[in-house]
């Protein structure tokens, strides 16, 4: 099959869905304290909608899917569409992001109906720090859940971790160091503006090239090619069993290599993470359009895929050295969509 190529010629074959808006978390910077206003349950997508798109869209060239959220793993009955989506043909890689909470209860079944592996988000190993970040996590109840992860084969397993000064930045190092004796890809998510507006300001967001920086005083970093990167930088410790990656949102553009598209929890696709441009799924499955239509949309989506998006750029430098607390008018704007809706 000839791979589907955007207009500047990026090969798009991963598709992230966010299947939930509802979370059992409320992190510091993905939501405030009240969480966010949550979709009725007649707009979120049902999983026959999401396995008809997942079809369709496996039919077009779409190789990877990401089950995301909102926690994916809140929502009922979830191995049904693990191992749906599982059969369809072309489907060759199937994921889930996820915080773990629920790790331990449904890792098994999970990996039985078909999910290759998951990426973990822990933000701190500190259990009091671990609450306060989350505002109600039990980090033993996360661990719990990585051993689960493991025991079931759900690997390599990524731990994701968004550094924030004054908050976590002292864990840093061990996080860097958990590679040494684990095979665990730990990945440093730059902090995007986006999530609880509140939440991010300058002072308290740390770069990738201070976190490379610190990282290289255990030992150098050797850059390591993954066989599908996606959009991390990797890197090995010397002598490390795992892998550090950055994800560098604001500070290095990784738009050059993005694959992706992303559909909503209430259907709509999403070509780029940073802009508002959605194009509506769920209103023409719901008025019977036919798969062509369905195909065409996302076709759509494909073209319009923007080159890149401007956060991080001249006007996002400037307000970086400000040290205001002002969002870029470029971000995404939380109010609107917050992170955990669009699948993070
Ligand atoms: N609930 C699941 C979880 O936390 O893994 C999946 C959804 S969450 C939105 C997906 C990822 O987005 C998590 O790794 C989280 O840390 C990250 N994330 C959320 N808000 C973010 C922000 N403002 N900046 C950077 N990463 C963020
Ligand atoms: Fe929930 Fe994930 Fe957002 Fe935390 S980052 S509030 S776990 S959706």
């Amino acid at each position: 099959m000839k791979p589907l190529q955007d207009s500047f010629s990026r090969v798009i074959d991963y598709l992230r869905l966010s299947i939930t808006d509802r979370c059992n978390l409320r992190c510091l910077y993905c939501m405030p304290s009240e969480g966010v206003l949550p979709l009725q349950h007649g707009d979120i997508l049902s999983y026959e909608e999401i396995i008809r798109i997942v079809e369709i869209a496996a039919r077009l060239g779409v190789k990877k899917v990401r089950l995301t959220g909102g926690e994916p793993l809140t929502r009922r009955n979830i191995t049904f569409l693990i191992s749906s989506i599982k059969k369809i043909p072309g489907i060759e890689d199937l994921s889930m992001t996820t915080n773990g909470l629920l790790l331990e209860k449904y890792a098994q079944e999970i990996a039985e109906a078909g999910l290759d592996r998951v990426n973990v988000s822990i933000d701190s190993f500190k259990p009091e720090r671990y609450r306060e970040i989350t505002r109600k996590g039990s980090l033993e109840t996360v661990k719990s859940g990585l051993v689960a992860a493991e025991k079931a084969g759900l690997k390599p397993i990524k731990i994701n971790m968004v550094p924030i000064r004054g908050l976590n930045d002292d864990e840093i190092m061990d996080f860097a160091r958990l590679t040494l004796t684990t095979e665990y890809h730990v990945r440093f998510i730059e902090c995007m503006p986006s999530g609880d507006i509140d939440f991010w300001s300058p002072d308290r967001y740390i770069t990738t090239d201070e976190l490379k920086h610190a990282i290289e005083a255990i030992s150098p970093l050797t850059p390591v090619r993954m066989r599908k990167h996606g959009p991390s930088k990797y890197y090995r410790l010397s002598g490390a069993k795992g892998v550090i990656g950055f994800i560098s949102a604001l500070t290095h553009h990784f738009c050059e290599d993005c694959n992706r598209l992303r559909l909503t929890a209430d259907g709509k696709l999403r070509p780029c993470l940073f802009s508002e441009t959605e194009i509506d799924l769920k209103s023409s499955l719901r008025s019977g359009a036919p798969d062509e239509e369905i195909e065409r949309l996302l076709m759509l989506s494909i073209q319009i895929k923007p080159e890149g998006h401007s956060l991080g750029g001249e006007k996002e430098s400037r307000f970086l050295s400000m040290k205001g607390n002002m969002m870029p008018e470029t971000a995404h704007s939380p109010e609107k969509r917050p992170m955990s809706r669009i699948g993070g």
